[in-house]
């Protein structure tokens, strides 16, 4: 898995993008924590005192960013919660998505390596040949070997997404 970071510049990057382009997109903070939705996974696994046990399953998955989507929609539409209730849904789900491509390239260290991508059609899992961002390591963040990897990653994930998020929050402010 790749930072919150990372994937919450993702998912500002999409909101920035959808607004520039004339959308009516849903707040910045719901598009960065629909970007990080897909690890909620480790929810269940802290529960039984085990993080990762079920972290990379279905919800790293293109049908779970369409029930995603299909959810904010049908919810924005019930409670009126946004003028374009499809348009919520859909910029949501693709900052869901975004979660699982950017996972598809991130290095993998886990037992069972990459993410289920086409579940429930196929249990197969996927992992880019050339992962561009690294894993995040929880070991323990007070090792200083493993504080410098996770720095590192943070650089590279900035290098990646803050310089196009920059630029669109800067174009953002100067539309009249
Ligand atoms: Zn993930």
């Amino acid at each position: 898995m790749a930072t919150p970071l990372g994937h919450g510049l993702a998912g500002a990057i999409i909101c920035l993008g959808c607004r520039r382009v004339g959308w009516q997109a849903p707040s910045m903070a719901a598009a960065v924590i629909v970007a990080n939705l897909p690890d909620a996974d480790f929810l269940p696994g802290i529960l039984v005192g085990w993080p990762s046990r079920y972290h990379h399953g279905a919800s790293h998955s293109i049908v779970a960013a369409m029930i995603c989507a299909l959810a904010i929609g049908i919810w924005s539409a019930a409670g009126k919660h946004h003028p374009t209730p499809a348009r919520a849904g859909i910029l949501l789900g693709v900052c869901y998505l975004s979660h699982v491509i950017i996972d598809y390239f991130t290095v993998d260290t886990g037992t069972a390596v990459g993410i289920p991508v086409f579940w429930p059609f196929s249990h197969d899992l996927f992992i880019a040949p050339h992962p561009i961002f690294g894993d995040v390591k929880r070991d323990n963040f007070f090792d200083l070997a493993i504080l410098r990897h996770d720095l590192w990653n943070l650089v590279i994930e900035s290098a990646v997404f803050l310089p196009l998020f920059l630029l669109l929050h800067h174009a953002a402010r100067r539309k009249p």
